[in-house]
């Protein structure tokens, strides 16, 4: 999309801002914040790129006040049209790079479709990306659909519980991954993508915890009749099991962070505060892409957090802030 407001090429330096706060992602982190600040009456625009990892969570039974689950889809539609309700436009629309100008103390968002946008604050509730299990075409989102691929034990270990697990990880990060699973099934097997790479000491702790490493080479992963087939080298029969949990980490979105003279956060998580604390004056984060536990609430908490911050900061600008709560 084309942002109305943008002229495509001057700076941002005599331009006056097209709105208040920008939030940058239309997962639950970003349209809760929006929410927040278009009841704090600010012109607030969220842009965003499509790509919500709530988007591909089939049903979330933990999201406080839904007791008999909710979609991820279903929440973001609902949490849309909560922010809409107050006046925040919220667009699709990748920005590829941001800057601020020291001059007039404002933000500039440049957009992949060449649009600008010239903003008092931001708000980065990027998320992350999931590094997926390989699967055969069209088999990955299927199996995600079914239940049998799963990415997030906190979010539905509960649901697999008494289930034969399989985590798929090679390092400390699958281990601790399957040992969580223990709290839901005695019959949790480690397979790892390359090779397995923990100490004895860790392989002991697995094994007193009555976690399985397999040891053969993985050569493939399938999904039939809603189950994950492994299948091994020198093993002819493919491995079966109810749910496999990739536990191969994400990547946070944050390479925004490079154009606001913060290179050095840019790529990494953002920090754990960040929608209390800001980045620089007028940034804040908020959801995944902070330091900390990946959920729905989480991310809900921060995006009202950040926003509430962002707009005292900007009462601040204005004046209307008692100087002794400063
Ligand atoms: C399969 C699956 C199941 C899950 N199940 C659950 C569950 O049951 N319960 C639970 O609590 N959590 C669950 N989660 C985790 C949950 O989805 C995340 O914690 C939540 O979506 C985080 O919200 P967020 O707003 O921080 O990030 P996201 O929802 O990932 O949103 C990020 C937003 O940023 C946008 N964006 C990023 N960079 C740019 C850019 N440069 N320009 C424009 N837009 C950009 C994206 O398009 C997106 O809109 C699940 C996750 C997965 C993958």
């Amino acid at each position: 999309m084309t942002l109305a407001g943008g002229n495509g090429q001057g700076g941002s330096a005599h331009r006056a801002p097209d709105c208040d706060a920008l939030v940058i992602g239309a997962g639950p982190a970003g349209l809760t914040a929006a929410l927040y600040l278009a009841r704090y009456r600010r012109r607030v625009r969220v842009l965003h790129d499509g790509r919500s990892r709530a988007l591909g969570a089939p049903m979330a039974w933990n999201v406080p006040g839904f007791p008999e689950g909710i979609s991820g889809a279903e929440l973001v539609a609902r949490l849309t049209r909560q922010a809409e309700l107050y006046g925040a436009i919220i667009e699709r629309g990748r920005v590829e790079r941001l800057a601020r100008s020291a001059e007039s103390n404002l933000f500039e968002a440049m957009l992949a479709d060449g649009g600008r946008l010239t903003v008092r604050g931001l708000i980065l509730a990027t998320g992350v990306v999931t590094n997926e299990a390989a699967l055969a075409e069209g088999e990955h989102d299927e199996a995600v659909r079914t239940g049998a691929l799963r990415y997030c034990p906190i979010c539905d270990g509960f649901e697999h519980r008494g289930r034969r697990i399989a985590v798929l990880g090679s390092d400390l990060h699958g281990a601790a991954e399957a040992m969580f699973l223990r709290q839901y099934s005695d019959d949790v097997t480690l397979i790892p993508k390359w090779r397995v790479a923990l100490t004895s000491g860790q392989h002991a702790e697995l094994a007193a915890s009555d976690v399985r490493i397999e040891k053969r080479q993985l050569l493939r992963l399938a999904h039939r009749g809603g189950r994950i087939e492994v299948a091994l080298a020198g093993v002819a029969e493919p491995l079966t099991f109810d749910t496999l949990y990739p536990a191969l980490g994400s990547e946070p979105r944050s390479e925004l962070l490079v154009g606001l003279g913060l290179e050095g956060d840019a790529n990494r998580c953002l920090p754990a505060d960040a929608f209390a604390e800001p980045l620089i004056p007028g940034v804040y984060g908020a959801g995944d892409v902070l330091a900390g536990l990946d959920q729905i609430s989480t991310a809900t908490g921060h995006g009202a957090a950040a926003a509430t911050r962002l707009h005292n900061w900007l009462r601040e600008g204005e004046g209307h802030v008692m100087a002794d709560q400063r």
